[in-house]
């Protein structure tokens, strides 16, 4: 059926520091001999430097491997398969990449006067009125930074929804299978959380949650499909018994890449929603880079959004600042514009036909990956899945081999690992999500790899448990290295 993987070969040369590989008076290029002359104006005598020291001094060309040779050391969605469940590594089009570098976009200055960056606020408009079509909600704010920043301003535009009606209630029900980000937004807001546990088939039942709901819980925040990569079965007859409470629902739209052109969570009875633009609208992400995370709020919600709020007149769009009852600004200006120009290139790029397409594709993909792995790795949930399946190390329990160690073997395969020991209610989880993104022949060459793995943990485990074998730096102490850094160039020796 498929060609075995090979193992691949890194570039396993040490590169040290630019600090180290300074040589005094070596430079790549020629400055003015008083480059600074008038760049201290206006600064006190005593906070000027005489001469700029401590900085590296190297050639153009050192300087350019340094940078080409640590960017070979690292792993992207431009270098292969990055199946990080929960994440939605997805390609990133080149074309958005194109869009955001225009310079009408990439150089204009957030203090200019509308009248000047109409086409700005204009594309800021038009996409808030995409993303309210794709997630059925009547309006949208785009400011905050990150998912987590999301829902952070969505649980505080419940907090002043509540207010607004005199109700101070305290807690916030969150399901076990929750990513860590929601009960941290919630206790941000002064909330404590309830955890409601998900069943047997791992997902909530309106009956446990009718249990827990109750005149003092201010909403119930669930992600649909939930970690699991399952979907909230019940997720319509929830929604009224917190409603009947006079509660909000909340949902982590972070898994919308299982949903985008197919079903609208406004539709379910989900009153705030956040994106994740960096997961479903293929904007870059990882390594703590720019990210967008908007929020979606139902018609009772509107009055709450933050300013300011893009708004299209008979004179053109404007951004209003005096709305009553907004919760303010969370977010310097309008939050990463450059990743809004990138949604929206990607949006306009696909079109709904597009998005059902991709969303089809991502879910037909995961399920291939769980049915390929079936027999050969423990799958606790083993039934039609979304766009992510979840696996465990359950079946590698005599040999001591552990998910962590199955994620370095697929290193040395050339594949990103899928996320590990997440979500929590799952011992050993591997958590899978391929994305749309991928061919037949790149998923049965994944799966062809954990199989290639499952020999090894069967029969040799100890080679697992030094993995990776193939990258320039092996088997890290984890916890250590975080707390001990060493980061100059004999940090590791080769094993
Ligand atoms: C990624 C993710 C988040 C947090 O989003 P960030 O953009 O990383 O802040 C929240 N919930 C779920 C389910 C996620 O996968």
């Amino acid at each position: 059926m498929m060609k075995k993987s090979k193992a691949v070969s890194c570039l396993k040369i040490a590169e040290p520091l630019l600090f180290e590989k300074s040589r005094k008076g070596r430079s790549g290029f020629v400055v003015p001999e008083d480059p600074f002359r008038d760049a201290g104006e206006g600064i006190p005598a005593e906070h000027l430097r005489s001469e700029l020291t401590g900085l590296p001094e190297v050639t153009e060309p050192e300087a350019v491997r340094h940078y080409v040779r640590l960017s070979q050391f690292n792993f992207g969605v431009d270098t292969g398969l990055y199946p990080l469940g929960s994440c939605t590594m997805k390609y990133n089009p080149k074309i958005n990449e194109y869009t955001a570098s225009l310079p009408g976009f990439a150089r204009i200055h957030p203090y200019l006067p509308d009248e000047a960056v109409q086409g700005a606020i204009g594309l800021m408009w038009e996409l808030e009125r995409y993303l309210a079509e794709i997630s059925g909600m009547a309006g949208i704010t785009l400011q905050p930074a990150a998912g987590a920043h999301g829902e952070f301003t969505g649980i505080r535009m419940i907090r002043a929804a509540l207010e607004k009606k005199g109700q101070k209630r305290h807690k916030v029900l969150i399901p076990d299978t929750a990513h860590g980000t929601n009960p941290a937004s919630c206790s941000l807001n002064g909330y404590s959380v309830v955890e409601v546990k998900s069943s047997d088939r791992g997902v909530l039942s309106a009956e446990q949650v009718a249990q827990v709901m109750d005149d003092d819980t201010a909403a119930l925040m669930v992600t649909n499909p939930n970690t699991l990569g399952l979907f909230e079965e019940e997720i319509g007859k929830i929604a009224q018994v917190v409603h009947a409470r006079g509660g909000y629902m909340y949902g982590d739209g972070a898994n919308l890449n299982a949903l985008m052109g197919v079903t609208r969570p406004g539709d379910m009875g989900f009153d705030v929603i956040q994106f994740n633009l960096h997961k479903t609208f293929s904007t870059p992400h990882g390594g703590g880079g720019p990210g967008s995370g908007p929020v979606g709020v139902c018609s009772e919600l509107l009055p709450f959004l933050p300013i300011p709020r893009p708004v299209k007149t008979d004179q053109g769009f404007r951004l209003v600042t005096d709305l009553p009852d907004t919760i303010g600004r969370v977010r310097a200006f309008f939050g990463n514009f450059l990743i809004m120009v990138r949604a929206y290139t990607y949006i306009r790029e696909l079109g709904g036909e597009g998005l059902n397409q991709a969303t089809r594709m991502a879910v037909l993909n995961a399920n291939y990956v769980r049915t390929l792995l079936k027999g050969l790795y423990d799958i606790p949930f083993d039934r039609i899945c979304m766009h992510e399946c979840v696996a465990t190390d359950a079946q590698f329990k005599k040999q001591k081999v552990s998910n962590v160690d199955v994620a370095k073997g697929l290193i040395d395969r050339g594949f990103h690992p899928p996320t590990v020991s997440f979500p929590i209610c799952v011992h050993g989880a591997l958590m899978i999500e391929p994305t749309e993104t991928e061919t037949k022949e790149e998923l049965e060459r994944f799966v062809e790899a954990l199989k290639e793995i499952r020999e090894i943990a069967m029969n040799d485990p100890d080679r697992l448990h030094h993995a990776p074998h193939n990258t320039y730096i092996s088997r890290l102490d984890e916890a250590r290295a975080a707390r001990d850094l060493i980061l100059t160039a004999d940090m590791a020796k080769e094993d």
